[in-house]
């Protein structure tokens, strides 16, 4: 038996990792699969993706798109990762019918609900759980598993080796972002936009309010920063360097961010990773710098490797910009005037054209920027087209661009390349990626021999020639000769890469059969290609309610407190009960004894909202506290709820504290408060996504009795992995090196109307901005109260004692229909504590 084996472009048996490109529009979807990415992800029109901003495709048109995407032999993710409400369910349902009789290869899910309606409708449908998801340690994973989700997209602000550890053990497969925008918050918790405008992140309506400039106020006094002013605005991810340590970080798929962005970019960055990857697995050479650049000069507010290498607090946020810089290219060194034209004189080391776009930076807050096309060159005293490195070139911008000022010493950069079209029509045009196959041809003498051909995510097809093998009267068939008609490709999205054959020494085969098999083959894998799915056409959603038989947790006003003063006041003015959120954790044991002796209401404890790898000793600790109930946030403490799952303690059975899922597990729906509830869960609070009609809607049903709805707090708004106060407080990179400022300093971000915002750290060093004025419900509660709902919170910051009584009190009474809420909001106003609708606000 003759047994050969050959490798084109040595992909063997090396993991291959997916590139996935985003597609905004039918341009850059074209850029995407000619750019060579594996998979494309996008969204519908019809809505429910959280880029909303973006063109999408029409639902109509989810035909012709995964068509064009499977002939190309990729594979085509479609984007659903919002929050949805019930009323929208019966749309989002349309959808995934639609996606399955597409053939889309995933649908990319946030929301519970809409996970267990897609599994149920079309069982068979893979689902990859959204980044929006907040997936950061392995119980989330394997929460989101339990919901058929197949790939989980893990959050931005994991580091490479905590990624390593998940992937290890995950069930799943995993996904990280590589490239593009970050958001200072964590993807599925930031509710600035909402907070503020009414226009949710969570349902792709983000305002980008982390772009804007704030002031530092520290201990009540504002701080001088210079240039820096937007101090929430991250550069963007770039980890194309990387790649071999992205590869060896056991993910599956590496996303590209940007469906918002042009197909320049998409065409740049696809490229970029594909070149990298090829790299990485030894298939190509190392991409050039100018690969890097191109991309670099379609989007980039800076690169940065975001939480990749860990966090480093000082290098996250430049704070000069907040928008595309492109790439520096030198340094401005004075202006020189001839006739009426001022021009700018610069050092560069950059490459620089006739029609490029520069931009000089300007001060606080873009103060005095200048930028524009350069419309003349001047090179020692010459006319010129480019240069490539001048230590005194002379710029003139066009008579719109007049140039006032003294710029020298400021930074410059090439935000646009007037090439840059053609340089990647060029580039493109001989750069096609092809999906390589592994090819087997074996059989026995006188039986028709079956060629396989297998893609890297190991489908496969097996076609057996129309002719036998036989013994050869003069000269037997050749190797070079088989490879040769079976690498013929040509016009396919295929290339031969491995190839074994094993028949018999002796033998030939006619070559016209193994032509014929070749293209059966090919045909086949397209059809291998497109998934197909039953889908249940008659599924009744309500076949999903499975309503709790447990009785509702007793009804009371509970508050939320920051230190054991505030706990102390609250209980004495009349509060059913109190949650420590302690951020720190630091006090809560004699806190928890303290109020225990004074007091007989349940005390429990709020765990921290984002849970990493490692950090489940912090729930651990909370709980050997016994606190009488718990607060759950995030995914993984809900997954790991120690009354479901038990409790690392001795005499854990006669511990049974109450368990609330928080608005950070971001129910808005019936169908993911009952999976929440179904988890043990005594109660959950809406997500503050809801506005008022849309919170009275969800609550107005049975559901009502297991809500606890937050009557009066201010909006959390960022919740970061970055440090803002060790970025601006110290040289420290992380709590190691930082002197601990936020032990001593009260922080705030004043923001452009002069509210200032609340920075608060927790135990992992994450900060919470917090809006500067509470939102209250008080309008709600009597509704509420009708659909059957018992508990109320409020939740308390940097209120004084007196303060916090104050709230009690006012609530106590309103709930108690003794105070109208609008007479409680004057009173409020009254005590320094006025009230906004903030969220629950009804727009239009
Ligand atoms: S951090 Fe928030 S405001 Fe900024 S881009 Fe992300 S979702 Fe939008
Ligand atoms: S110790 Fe304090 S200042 Fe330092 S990183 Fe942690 S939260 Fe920030």
């Amino acid at each position: 038996m003759r047994n050969n084996s050959d490798t084109i472009g040595s992909v063997g048996m090396k993991k291959r990792v997916e590139i996935l490109a985003p597609a905004g529009d039918d341009a850059c979807l074209d850029a995407a699969l000619g750019a060579g990415a594996d998979a494309v992800y996008f969204g519908v029109d019809a809505g429910f993706n959280a880029r909303a901003r973006a063109t999408n495709f029409e639902l109509q048109s989810l035909n012709a798109v995964m068509n064009k995407i499977h002939d190309q032999g990729r594979r085509g993710y479609l984007t659903l990762n919002t929050l949805v409400f019930d009323h929208e369910l019966s749309q989002v349902r349309k959808i995934i019918v639609a996606a399955a009789e597409a053939r889309v290869d995933a649908v990319i899910v946030q929301d519970f609900g809409v996970a267990r309606l897609a599994k149920s409708i079309v069982p068979t449908l893979r689902l990859h759980a959204s980044t929006q998801m907040t997936c950061t340690d392995r119980p989330s994973i394997e929460l989101a598993v339990q919901l058929g989700v197949d790939r989980v997209t893990l959050a931005r602000e994991l580091s490479l080796e905590e990624v390593r550890g998940l992937a290890d053990l995950a069930p799943v497969e995993l996904e990280i972002f590589a490239h593009g925008a970050l958001c200072i918050s964590y993807s599925g918790q930031c509710l600035t936009s909402e907070a503020i405008g009414g226009r949710s992140a969570n349902r792709g309506a983000c305002a980008q309010a982390c772009r804007l400039p704030f002031d530092l106020v520290v201990d009540g006094v504002e701080r001088e920063l210079g240039d820096r002013a937007y101090l929430l605005s991250p550069k963007d991810l770039d980890a194309s360097r990387i790649m071999p340590e992205l590869l060896g970080s056991g993910i599956s798929a590496i996303k590209l961010e940007g469906r918002l962005k042009r197909p320049e970019y998409v065409a740049a960055t696809t490229r970029l990773y594909r070149l990298a990857l090829a790299a990485a697995l030894g298939e190509g050479p190392e991409p050039e710098v100018s690969d890097q650049e191109l991309s670099t000069q379609c989007y980039s507010r800076g690169p940065s490797l975001g939480f990749l290498h860990g966090v480093d607090h000082q290098s996250l946020v430049d704070g000069t910009t907040c928008d595309h810089i492109g790439i520096e290219v030198g340094t401005c060194s004075g202006t020189s005037v001839i006739g009426n034209r001022t021009w700018l004189r610069l050092r560069t080391h950059h490459r620089l054209a006739l029609g490029d776009g520069i931009l000089v930076q300007g001060g606080r807050a873009g103060e005095n920027e200048l930028g524009g096309r350069i419309w003349k060159l001047r090179d020692a005293n010459q006319d010129v087209v480019e240069v490539h490195n001048s230590q005194d070139l002379w710029v003139w911008l066009g008579p719109d661009r007049p140039v006032n000022g003294d710029f020298t010493g400021r930074r410059i950069f090439r935000t646009s390349l007037a090439s840059l079209e053609g340089d990647l029509r060029r580039l493109n045009s001989d750069f096609l990626s092809k999906i390589p196959l592994q090819a087997r041809l074996a059989g026995q003498l006188g039986e028709r021999p079956l060629l396989s051909f297998e893609m890297p995510d190991k489908r496969r097809v097996d076609v057996l020639l129309d002719h036998p093998i036989e013994r050869a009267v003069t000269t037997p068939i050749e190797y070079s000769i088989i490879r040769e008609k079976l690498a013929r490709l040509g016009d396919t999205p295929y290339q031969l890469a491995d190839l074994t054959i094993a028949i018999p020494e002796g033998t030939t085969l006619p070559l016209s059969s193994l032509n014929r098999a070749r293209r059966e083959a090919v045909k086949q894998l397209a059809t291998t290609l497109r998934c197909q799915h039953s889908v249940a056409y008659d599924f009744d959603p309500e076949s999903l309610l499975n309503w709790p038989t447990c009785k509702p947790l007793e009804g009371g006003l509970f508050v939320t407190c920051r230190n054991v003063a505030q706990a102390r006041a609250v209980l004495e003015a009349g509060a059913s009960g109190v949650y420590l959120d302690f951020l720190a954790i630091t006090g809560l044991g004699p806190a928890i004894r303290e109020l225990r002796s004074q007091f007989s209401s349940p005390i429990g404890i709020a765990l921290p909202r984002i849970r990493k790898p490692g950090e489940e000793k912090i729930d651990a600790y909370i709980a050997g506290l016994r606190p009488d109930a718990l607060l759950l946030r995030s995914l993984g403490s809900l997954k790991t709820n120690i009354i479901q799952s038990g409790c690392p303690l001795p005499d854990f059975t006669a511990y049974k504290p109450v368990c609330i899922a928080d608005f950070s597990i971001n129910v808005t729906n019936t169908i993911s408060a009952l999976d929440v509830l179904s988890r043990a869960i005594g109660a959950f609070t809406p997500s503050f996504d809801l506005d008022a009609a849309q919170l009275r809607a969800l609550l107005d049903s049975p559901l009502g009795a297991y809500a606890e709805v937050v009557l009066h707090h201010p909006m959390p708004l960022f919740h970061m992995e970055h440090c803002v106060i060790a970025a601006l407080l110290s040289d420290g990179h992380d709590h190691r090196d930082c002197g601990r400022p936020c032990d001593h300093h009260v922080v705030s971000l004043r923001d452009r109307k002069g509210v200032h915002l609340p920075v608060e750290a927790d135990i992992g060093c994450r900060n919470t901005v917090i809006h500067g004025v509470s939102q209250s419900a008080a309008d709600q509660a009597s509704a509420l109260r009708g659909a059957g709902v018992k508990r109320f919170r409020i939740e308390l910051v940097r209120e004084t004692s007196n303060e916090a009584r104050t709230l009690v009190a006012g609530y106590l009474d309103l709930l108690a229909d003794r105070c109208p809420p609008h007479e409680l909001r004057t009173r409020l106003k009254a005590s320094g504590l006025p009230v906004v609708r903030g969220s629950l606000r009804v727009i239009g």
